[in-house]
């Protein structure tokens, strides 16, 4: 199990000025009932998220809680088709679509009695939650999707439910949208004691690839992503085909699929027809597996078409990885091109850096260097849980 840490086990990553300022922020907030809503336990970004953020909050004195939304898979199959209208693509706008949508989400508000100082909710799947209550108190929506180029007959449909409430957290400034209400921006952030990102000897790493049968006798390229095509698995078949033409790697396509994204195993199985020796696909739920292969990698890589923010990015970064992402949104944000990782735009770019990197490991322990350490100082949830309670106490008592 893993040991529950208070903000002073932080000091030694963010110095004892920032623990001072969070325990100072937190002490007016002490015994506040703060509620998180988000759509699954378990399986991508705002679970991980979420996991840490309550415990730490609980540890700060601010009772903080975390649900989740319930609904059968036709629920979660509308709410992945807003999500990715909502990152850009096509939807077919019917009013069956809404009818789920809003009737799910109204009876999860009868079993949900949230009379809370401060109700935050993740993402479009609880959305109209607000609808049903008679509010006390600040709700906030905090979206966590790369909202640059929202389809506009998702994003009209929505904005009745977001301006109901009181402020908007976005992850970054580039996904302002026109809206009556305040909205804030900051990044999630990355927990250095969670099982993705504590530390592993040589030996727990090995075990952990030898348990999954990962071939180690050449360099890893590694991309780790829930099966989602804004990922674009894809391209990084296509980046490392041409790449190991070059040189010789190994690349390691590891995935899960959560809860709320029904779209994931289709994903997955369209990629294992390109599976052979040298191209490893894998669908676990191991989030040490994960930590092992962002140590071992010689490359890692991100190669989203959008990206919210992406917490595999600092994941990687904060082990001193050499990271090639997708020139958009949240990866944008947390890697300088050619000083902390590269940033690119197609599938020749990846391939390029990918060879580029193999060849010079002094350039991978620079930017790894560079990466670690841009993560130290920006994008650890700790400044995440810093924000939180920035806004809570913004709002009138
Ligand atoms: N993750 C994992 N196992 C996997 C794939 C991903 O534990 O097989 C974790 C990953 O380490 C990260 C999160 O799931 O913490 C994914 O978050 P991210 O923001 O990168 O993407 P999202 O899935 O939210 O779009």
């Amino acid at each position: 199990m893993n040991a529950i840490h208070t903000i002073d086990d932080y000091e030694r990553y963010i110095g004892k000025e920032a623990v001072r300022r969070v325990k100072e922020k937190a002490r007016p907030l002490r015994d506040m009932h703060v509620m998180h809503m988000n759509s699954t336990y378990y399986g991508g970004g705002v679970s991980q998220i979420l996991a840490s953020l309550t415990l730490l909050m609980n540890s700060l004195g601010i009772q903080t809680g975390w649900r989740v939304v319930h609904g059968p898979p036709d629920f979660f199959s509308v709410t992945k088709k807003f999500h990715n209208a909502l990152q850009g693509g096509e939807i077919n706008m019917t009013g069956r679509k809404k009818e789920v949508y809003e009737s799910v989400v109204h009876e999860n508000a009868i079993r949900n009695h949230l009379d809370h100082d401060v109700v935050i909710i993740h993402d479009p799947q609880p959305l109209p939650l607000i609808t049903h209550y008679r509010r006390k108190s600040p709700w906030i929506w905090r979206c966590h999707l790369d909202l640059t180029a929202p389809n506009r007959k998702v994003w009209n449909y929505l904005v009745p439910f977001i301006e109901r409430y009181d402020a908007v957290i976005l992850s970054c400034g580039e996904y302002r949208r026109d809206l009556k209400k305040p909205q804030v921006f900051f990044t999630p952030g990355i927990d250095p004691f969670s099982i993705v990102n504590k530390d592993l000897s040589e030996n727990a790493i090995d075990e952990r690839l030898e348990h999954y049968g990962i071939p180690t006798d050449l360099p890893l390229v590694v991309q780790i992503s829930r099966f989602d095509r804004w990922k674009d698995p894809e391209g990084v078949i296509r980046a490392f085909q041409k790449a190991r033409k070059e040189e010789e790697c190994t690349l390691v396509l590891v995935g899960n699929v959560a809860t709320d994204d029904p779209e994931g195993a289709e994903v997955y199985r369209s990629l294992l027809a390109h599976r052979n020796e040298r191209i490893i696909v894998k669908s676990v739920q191991d989030g040490a597996l994960v930590n092992a292969l962002q140590r071992r990698a010689a490359v890692v890589l991100q190669k989203s078409i959008r990206e919210g923010f992406g917490l595999t990015v600092s994941e990687a970064m904060w082990k001193g990885a050499a990271v090639i992402g997708g020139n958009v949104g949240g990866i944008r944000q947390q890697i300088e091109d050619g000083k902390s990782g590269f940033l690119v735009s197609s599938v020749d770019e990846a391939a390029e850096r990918i060879v580029r990197l193999l060849r010079d490991p002094d350039l991978r322990g620079r930017m790894g260097n560079a990466a670690r350490e841009r993560v130290r100082e920006h994008f650890l949830f700790t400044r995440t849980v810093e924000q939180y309670l920035d806004l809570i106490g913004s709002f009138e008592p």
